[in-house]
């Protein structure tokens, strides 16, 4: 399938996979990617020289931008470097809050016609308490945020091909297998890439940087990043056959010397994670890794857990160092970040996809409600970002003094912390800020003397 796309600079962009449809631009105009394609067919169009959008990566983040974008008849183009998605252990646990971001991007359905599921049930195995004590541990997660059926589950490259898909139905030009990108900001910004070894080039109103951790749009803005030292590995694996696993409940808690996570789908599909110090970076690296990780998963704190024993892998089984990052300003004019690629959270905490939806909300708010574009239309995304992640910061770093610390004295506190987190709202705060996100706890739960406070917890 080609389309010969004719501007100023004569271009042309050869596509694979390409969604398109006709579209208005922001005021009603067609830009000349008015044409629909079906099946092979060659087409002339006269760009006026620019679209409204281009985004570099088709992640959870991206795609979500270019489809809420895309139906509201801008005219988007989306850039991703893969041509099918890959099980590469990512995010498929989607928090309350992130949830409730979904809902109001009118996104959700995609990711449930894509095997998502809802989870009501969270149930804390752990060494510091009986399983009968943990099963009634947590109140029901369905309608603790107004209208939330409590929180998602979606493996990562289905979510990923769904909005994709989403993206080219709402009228994107989706381009994937991009390679070698390059970008000019300013007030004419201009991206560069490569496909099948030619070159392209596109001139937009704006470069929407979604392409992750290691981030080329990051990068050759020289946008600085933020990190803090990793604590912990954390790696995870998806496997068949565990039917035994209640669909609505997920897991989480900690023994010996691992931190475990249980994360259910239908059909006996359960993403599996676990988490240990960084000293013994390498633990589950070994030709033997997936019948290790299973066996690790015979906790006696979870009732029947040889049933893991028996599941089959049903994916890579791979190990991320985990640390917070952060930029001060994930803008410059002509280019916003979103998404990992603005800085991500420690997935010890999992609230990578909901800070994703938060970010796409904020931004496209700002995209279809003002006509200034310019780098200070984002300047309150960044400081919201700025704050929000920080309290995150925070919440990864206790949460890993609490469930990581995998020492007598890191078991006690936690077993103080459980005693405590539900009556004291101040305490509580970051733990509750995991489902319902940092901006719906008290402030102060976040201040030193907090931080203080729990960790002279014993
Ligand atoms: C082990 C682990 C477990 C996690 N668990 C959870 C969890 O349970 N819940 C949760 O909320 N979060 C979790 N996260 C975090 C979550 O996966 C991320 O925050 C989320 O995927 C970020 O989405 P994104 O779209 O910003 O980036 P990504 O998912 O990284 O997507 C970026 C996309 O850009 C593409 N790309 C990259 N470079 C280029 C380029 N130069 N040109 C074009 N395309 C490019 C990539 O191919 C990719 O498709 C976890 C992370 C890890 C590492």
């Amino acid at each position: 399938m080609y389309l010969v796309m004719k501007s100023p600079l004569w271009f042309v962009v050869t596509m694979q996979h390409v969604g398109m449809a006709a579209r208005g631009g922001a005021n009603g105009e067609i830009h000349g990617l008015g044409a629909e394609i079906c099946g092979d067919q060659h087409e002339d169009n006269d760009m006026s020289g620019s679209v409204d959008v281009v985004v570099v990566g088709g992640g959870i983040a991206g795609a979500s931008l270019a489809t809420v974008m895309a139906r509201d008849g801008y005219q988007v183009i989306l850039l991703e470097r893969q041509t099918t998605y890959r099980d590469k252990v990512r995010g498929e646990w989607m928090a309350c809050w992130g949830v409730a971001e979904r809902r109001r991007l009118n996104l959700e359905q995609a990711l449930l016609d894509a095997g998502g599921c809802y989870v009501t049930r969270v149930v804390p195995y752990d060494e510091v308490m009986d399983s009968a004590q943990a099963e009634v541990a947590v109140p029901p997660l369905d309608g603790i945020l107004p209208g939330v059926p409590g929180v998602l589950h979606v493996g990562h490259p289905q979510a990923c091909e769904a909005l994709t898909q989403a993206a080219a139905a709402a009228g994107a030009i989706v381009i994937r297998g991009v390679s070698d990108v390059e970008l000019n900001s300013g007030d004419a910004p201009m991206v560069r890439y490569q496909q099948d070894d030619v070159g392209h080039e596109l001139r937009c109103r704006l470069v929407v940087g979604a392409d992750g951790r290691v981030s080329t749009v990051r990068r050759r803005l020289g946008i600085e990043l933020h990190q803090t030292t990793p604590r912990t590995m954390c790696g995870g694996m998806l496997v068949d056959g565990l039917y035994a696993w209640p669909v609505n409940q997920f897991s989480v808690g900690t023994e010996g010397d691992l931190l475990y996570f249980v994360f259910p789908r239908a059909n006996g599909r359960v993403r599996l994670y676990l988490l240990h110090d960084i000293t013994q970076k390498g633990r589950f690296t070994g030709p033997d890794r997936e019948t290790e990780f299973l066996a690790a998963f015979g906790f006696r704190c979870i009732p029947d857990s040889e049933m893991f024993g028996a599941a089959r892998p049903a994916g890579p089984c791979a190990f991320y160092p985990m640390n917070d990052t952060w930029t001060d300003q994930p803008y410059r004019p002509g280019v916003v970040l979103i998404g990992d690629a603005a800085g991500w959270n420690d997935p010890i905490i999992g609230q990578g996809l909901s800070i994703a939806m938060r970010d796409v909300r904020i931004v496209t708010d700002i995209l279809r409600t003002e006509s200034d574009w310019s780098a200070a239309a984002f300047a309150g995304y960044g400081e919201e970002r700025r704050e929000r992640m920080r309290r995150l910061r925070v919440t990864a770093q206790l949460r890993t003094d609490l469930a990581a610390t995998f020492t007598p004295a890191g078991a006690a506190r936690r077993r103080a912390y459980n005693t405590m987190w539900q009556t004291d709202p101040v305490l509580g705060g970051p733990h509750l800020a995991m489902l319902l996100g940092p901006d719906h706890v008290p402030a102060e739960s976040f201040a030193q003397p907090t931080i203080d406070r729990i960790l002279a917890l014993a």
